[in-house]
């Protein structure tokens, strides 16, 4: 800074000294360089330094320039960094001169927050690619705007002797950036060059080290060749092999026993993206921002990208690089679009350790792309996708972790331990909840040691030592199990959520509305308070409590969980209970005499087939029947398929009808939502020919009219006005799209998730918000 920029004080001006507290994510993401920089340029005098909640600043000078630098405070904040408030304070005059960055135990207790993972921004971009620059061509190089943070991160405070850079002393020339306030990697934790910082090198099937000068470049050419190449990335390891060679993405799903499910593609840029999907502008600004998620996106006929990437659906899962290897790999004129995968077995944790790599990627992998620095928290690619105009997160990982969402109101120190597929726990205190990184289905022992390493470091992370412990009500799902037991061991209280209280909450709680609203829980699978498996809901849902008050149907499910994995067991069942016969309705779920014979036995006595009254489990029966699928090779895959045949048919397609039984439209006595009529149209149309994605997009709007028909009941019923939707079947584009536009048409308030998951994976933050509101009203109540 330069004597003359500095502003000459009037003599008229006033001076005062103010204290400005900043709470948001402004640790770690070049903040206090960034108001160094702005006092500097304001001529203020003060200091900052990081706090418990955020950062505290104090200015002092004219009050014309401490004005100045509050608006511009907001105004030019740093690319990473989130003000979610400001409180301002009167200090008396210091005198002081000059402005400085203070280390944090001057202000207090140390700093408790961890920024998440960043994609490199574009002024580290040009050095990687600029071969006059002494980090030409470096794979990890970084500053306070970009790279890793939460996946390298120990222990709080965030300080590079807590992250696995601890290991790697910065040279000379690193550490001067470093200690330089006004220098882009000021206290930038990861700093490294080549010098001083980690090195890739390549490893082979045999998991010996094979020489090469350039480590990179030769993992290119494996590539090209159409090898599968296991590449350590930020959260954990990928498997990459060439999107355009089908014979090799054929192999790669052989290798890694996955068969149906999509696979992501990572493409050079956004130009290259355009050529692989149609882009509307918003899913280019998900693809662009910092935390890069991986977009479903609608694929291009002429995409060029392998038929086994994503077979059978009309989407491809496509994203941008983030790291600087990555970013290398193509800027490689031969490398056009590659599968990137998580690397493990299906439904395994990712792996993330280099021995771990060797071991569960034997037989796999063709060749490692290795580093050394260590990946301390496992954290896969996060998946977006823009439903209804709007983004929505499928799976909230890598670029969101440990990013908090707000409540409501404030909250204790709690444990929510979410549901049991897709999982994600939440923990909250205060004003917000976070939420764990997606940790995949608790069904194995390697998904709950993943669950349990995860909380311990989240724990130490925010230092929240919970005092009561949230689970779903399921009796049989493993997290509830070990909740009761992590609970006991502690003395804690445990509270239990039913499923579809806990995402209609989430989405409630994520617009500060604590009810009583309208919630529509459209799911899959959750535990009812009647023992029943629920998952078509119209609930009259307040944060601390809910009515039922219209359901789907009730359909037994032939053979329990098999008929998940089987929805031709659905079909069946579904068709029986709309009242067709069981020759026809063996004809038209596919099963022969013998299975139907089977299930018509275990539907009469009501063994093994517990009852359902899941919208999942109705798109699973009619994707049997339309598509005569038979079994799903991943969850969901049949309502996947049915939603993705019926992509180009126009949304105005006549419903098929929904009759209402039983009930009498309130809540002591839910009114039960008939398919049977459905059926037989849907059936008759089937008959006479009509084209399966007509039919299709007829159903979705079938279930659409359905629920909006019964949403207007509960209004008459109750005057409610305001509707929140949530449950895994918000993810389908049409039907989230067809119920908001119903019920607009109807004058609702239609509200839907946009920072938690509608899915599984948003129901720790459900399960928190319910816990918190009972507290809080257990804490007012009256004798
Ligand atoms: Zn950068
Ligand atoms: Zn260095
Ligand atoms: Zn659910």
């Amino acid at each position: 800074m330069t004597e003359e920029s500095k502003p000459i004080r009037k003599q008229h001006e006033a001076l005062l000294r103010r204290q400005v507290q900043v709470c948001g994510v402004v640790q770690g993401v070049g903040f206090r360089p960034f108001v160094y920089r702005l006092a500097q340029e304001e001529g203020l005098a003060g200091l900052i330094g990081n706090d418990t909640d955020g950062v505290t600043i104090e200015i002092e000078g004219t009050d014309e320039r401490v004005a100045a630098f509050l608006v511009r405070l907001r105004s030019e904040i740093p690319p990473l960094a989130r003000i979610d408030s400001i409180a301002v304070r009167e200090l008396a005059l210091t005198g002081q001169v000059g402005f400085q960055i203070v280390a944090s135990e001057v202000i207090g207790r140390v700093s408790t927050g961890i920024p998440a993972d960043a994609a490199t921004c574009p002024d580290c971009l040009r050095e990687l690619l600029d071969p006059a620059d002494r980090r030409y061509r470096y794979p990890f190089l970084n500053c306070t705007n970009c790279g890793p943070r939460f996946t390298i991160t120990r222990r709080i405070p965030y300080d590079r002797p807590q992250t696995s850079m601890a290991k790697f002393p910065m040279c000379p020339a690193c550490q001067c950036e470093y200690d330089d306030p006004s220098n882009r990697r000021f206290h930038a934790q990861p700093n490294a060059c080549w010098v001083c910082g980690p090195r890739v090198w390549m490893v082979g099937a045999d998991g010996e080290e094979i020489a090469a000068d350039d480590a990179v470049a030769a993992c290119i050419d494996r590539l090209v060749t159409g090898e599968i190449m296991a590449i350590k990335g930020i959260g954990g390891f990928h498997l990459a092999v060439d999107a355009t060679n089908d014979a090799a993405v054929m192999r790669l799903r052989e290798r890694k026993r996955r068969y149906g499910k999509p696979l992501a593609v990572m493409v050079r840029d956004l130009d290259a993206a355009r050529t692989v999907c149609e882009l509307m502008a918003v899913e280019e600004a998900l693809l662009t921002t910092a935390a890069r998620p991986i977009v479903l996106a609608r694929r291009r006929k002429d995409s060029g990208i392998a038929d086994g990437v994503a077979p059978g659906i009309p989407w491809l899962g496509v994203f941008l690089p983030y790291a600087p290897l990555q970013h290398l790999l193509f800027a490689d004129a031969r490398v056009r679009a590659l599968v990137m995968t998580s690397a493990n077995l299906s439904e395994e944790p990712i792996a993330i350790d280099n021995e771990e790599a060797r071991t569960r990627l034997r037989g796999i992998a063709d060749a490692f792309l290795m580093h050394d620095r260590e990946i301390l928290q496992r954290c896969d690619d996060s998946v977006a996708a823009v439903v209804d105009g709007a983004p929505q997160l499928l799976r909230r990982a890598r670029g969101f972790v440990p990013l908090g969402v707000a409540l409501p109101f404030d909250a204790p120190p709690l444990l929510a331990v979410g549901g049991h597929l897709k999982n994600v726990f939440a923990l909250a205190r205060g004003r917000f909840a976070y939420q764990s990184q997606h940790l995949g289905d608790l069904e194995n022992l390697s998904g709950l040691e993943f669950f349990k390493e995860s909380l311990e470091h989240l724990m130490r992370t925010f230092e929240i030592e919970p005092q009561a412990v949230v689970h779903d009500l399921h009796p049989g799902y493993l997290s509830t199990e070990w909740a009761k037991g992590w609970a006991q061991e502690r003395g804690l209280p445990l509270i239990a959520v039913q499923h579809h209280h806990a995402h209609v909450a989430g989405c409630m709680a994520e617009h500060g509305l604590e009810g009583p609203v309208i919630g529509l829980a459209l799911d899959g699978t959750g535990y009812g308070t009647d023992g029943k498996i629920w998952g078509g809901e119209v609930l009259i849902t307040r944060l601390d409590g809910f009515d039922r008050f219209a359901h789907l149907e009730y359909v037994p499910m032939p053979g329990g969980e098999k008929a998940i994995k089987e929805p031709w067991r659905m079909a069946f069942a579904a068709l029986r209970v709309a009242g067709i016969d069981a020759e026809s309705a063996a004809a038209l779920s596919g099963a022969n005499e013998q299975e139907a014979r089977v299930l018509e036995r275990m539907i009469e006595r009501g063994v093994n087939a517990p009852l359902t009254s899941s919208l999942g489990r109705l798109f699973d029966a009619v994707a049997a029947v339309v598509l005569n699928r038979r079994v799903v090779d991943y969850e969901a895959q049949a309502a996947i398929e049915l939603e993705g045949i019926a992509v180009d048919e126009a949304d105005d397609q006549p419903g098929y009808a929904i009759d209402f039984v039983g009930g009498n439209w309130d809540a002591s006595d839910p009114v039960r939502i008939s398919a049977a009529p459905l059926w037989h149209e849907l059936v008759n149309d089937l008959r006479a020919g009509m084209s399966r994605a007509r039919i299709a997009a007829r159903f979705h709007a079938g279930v659409a009219d359905g629920f909006v028909q019964a949403t207007v009941h509960a209004r008459m019923a109750t005057g409610l006005n305001r509707v929140a939707m949530s449950g895994g079947c918000i993810h389908n584009r049409r039907l989230a799209r067809l119920l908001r536009v119903k019920l607009e048409a109807k004058a609702f308030e239609v509200f839907q998730h946009s920072q938690a998951s509608p899915g599984d994976g948003g129901l720790g933050y459900g399960q928190v918000a319910v816990a918190a509101a009972i507290l809080a009203n257990h804490g007012d109540k009256k004798p």
